[in-house]
């Protein structure tokens, strides 16, 4: 017998789910937000090129294209509200050829067709004054300045915490392993954990929606593991690069850019290449260099001895090549997000309040509750602190004097944060999304014994028990005085 009656229970808390979870807890119902990994955001929404996208590049009348531009205007406010790092810094799409102005000039047309505003050609010169490193080839851009850049985990985790403050309940390394079902009528999940029952289940698993909503008995969508590759620069290379390039685009990929992160590194990448495994992120010497070959040729001057780290993201790519969200007709309890794929990101908070509409006019009671709090704040980053500010939070608090990562100055005060946080970090890679130790130039060299010691400490358990990012992914093996013996 199911354990729990939920009004609702989301499969995944991705940035998607995260955000639905966050969108629904302003109503009066109880909800439940599952995921199969020790975080949340541990899918796609951790390995991403983090653009908010303008809107110009989805066809014309189709949801992708409608939600990335409702979802892009949306980003001031949420983020504001959640307290994520956001820069509306405009975007770039450079010709290098003088045939690739008709691409620029097709993508500004598709723009003002998806109703974006601030679209602008911009000539070589322009061009460079912006970006003096860009390749002397380049003959003039598309800028798009409501485009920019965000910190993806920040917004998942924040909003799946603000979802959580506000009585979302959250169940970390729940495997959803199949969906309970009455005749038509989808009435709860089975999981590791136990059967939860519910009154409506809606599915927002990223890459593995399809295998989902083939237990509703929906057949004919699949989803296709499209890898991207990326080399993430260290922060000296934003001498070179201020901004965000992209090349023209291909059919099957926006291309590969050269961007300045939120946190003021430089990003290369991504790549675009389909694989079989809906959990192959491997880097490959061949999608590396693909990617390498690209950026060089919008910036030609990048320094390959910055290099501070490779990874790969897999985009959802779905059979009919739009998102799929839907209350589906022949099945009643279930809400289907599929095919998230870029500009997902972007549109993930239009996403939710249309799942939201979606539900109420499916027949979800939705009573506002009068103590929802739409406010979230994040833990205190220490190095982006005036020195005055800096002096206080140590007096209040004197392990904020205590730097445990030399590369992005974070302390032990931020670390602690991050362990006692709404949704706790358990795993080294959480409190790394949280607090940005050990994603400098070291990448965890140094820190990652401090992290370790105290996260146990905090955490009440044994070093041991610390993992990178849950299961077996354990740094220590066994105790030195074993060792020893
Ligand atoms: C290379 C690349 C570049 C991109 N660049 C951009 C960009 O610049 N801008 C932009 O707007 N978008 C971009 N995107 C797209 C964007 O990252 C995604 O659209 C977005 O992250 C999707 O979020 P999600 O919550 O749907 O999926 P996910 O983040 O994958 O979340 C799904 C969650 O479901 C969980 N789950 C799955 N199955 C189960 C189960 N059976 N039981 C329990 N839990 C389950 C997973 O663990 C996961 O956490 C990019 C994507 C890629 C891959």
């Amino acid at each position: 017998m199911p354990n729990q009656a939920y009004d609702v229970i989301i499969i995944g808390a991705g940035v998607v789910g995260s955000l639905i979870a966050r969108a629904l807890s302003r109503y009066r119902l109880r909800i439940l937000l599952l995921d199969k990994a020790s975080d949340v955001g541990e899918g796609t929404t951790k390995a991403n090129t983090a653009i908010v996208h303008a809107g110009y590049d989805a066809k014309p009348g189709t949801l992708k294209a409608r939600l990335n531009v409702a979802g892009n205007a949306m980003y001031d406010q949420v983020c504001a509200e959640l307290d994520v790092d956001f820069d509306r810094c405009g975007t770039y799409v450079v010709a290098v050829r003088p045939e690739d102005w008709d691409t620029l000039d097709a993508l500004r047309q598709r723009g003002a067709q998806n109703g974006v505003p601030g679209l602008s050609l911009i000539d070589a010169d322009e061009m460079r004054r912006r970006e003096p490193s860009i390749t002397d080839s380049a003959v003039g851009a598309l800028f798009a300045e409501t485009g920019g850049i965000v910190d993806p985990f920040g917004l998942c985790f924040g909003a799946a915490e603000s979802a959580v403050l506000n009585g979302v309940e959250l169940a970390l390394e729940t495997v959803v392993t199949g969906l309970m079902r009455e005749g038509r009528r989808v009435t709860g999940v089975r999981t590791n954990r136990g059967d939860f029952a519910a009154r409506w289940v809606v599915i927002a698993a990223g890459l593995w929606a399809d295998d989902l909503m083939q237990q509703a008995g929906l057949d004919g969508f699949t989803i296709t593991p499209r890898k991207g590759e990326y080399f993430v620069l260290d922060r000296v290379a934003a001498e070179t690069v201020r901004g965000v390039l992209f090349p023209c685009p291909t059919p099957v990929s926006k291309g590969i850019l050269v961007t300045r992160t939120i946190h003021g590194n430089v990003m290369l990448g991504p790549n675009a290449n389909d694989v079989a495994s809906k959990d192959d992120v491997s880097v490959t010497a061949d999608g590396l260099n693909e990617v390498l070959t690209g950026a060089l040729a919008l910036v030609p001057t990048l320094n390959t001895r910055q290099i501070i780290r490779t990874f790969a993201g897999l985009r959802a790519a779905g059979s009919t090549g739009d998102f799929v969200i839907e209350c589906p007709r022949d099945v009643d309890g279930l809400c289907v997000l599929a095919g998230i794929e870029s500009p997902g990101l972007t549109a993930s908070p239009a996403i939710a309040a249309y799942v939201v509409e979606l539900l109420r006019e499916a027949g979800l009671a939705l009573v506002e509750r009068p103590d929802y709090q739409p406010m979230r704040r994040a833990i205190p980053r220490f190095s982006t602190l005036s020195r005055q500010e800096q002096a206080e939070l140590i007096a209040r608090d004197a392990r904020y004097g205590n730097v445990v990562c030399r590369c992005e100055t974070v302390t032990e005060g931020e670390i602690v944060a991050a362990c006692h946080a709404p949704i706790p970090a358990r795993t080294y890679d959480a409190v790394k999304r949280r607090t940005r130790c050990g994603t400098g130039r070291c990448q965890g060299a140094f820190d990652l014994p401090l992290v370790v010691q105290i996260m146990a400490r905090e955490l009440g358990v044994s070093p041991l028990e610390i993992t990178k990012k849950g299961g077996e992914s354990r740094f220590l093996l066994r105790e030195t005085k074993q060792v020893a013996e």
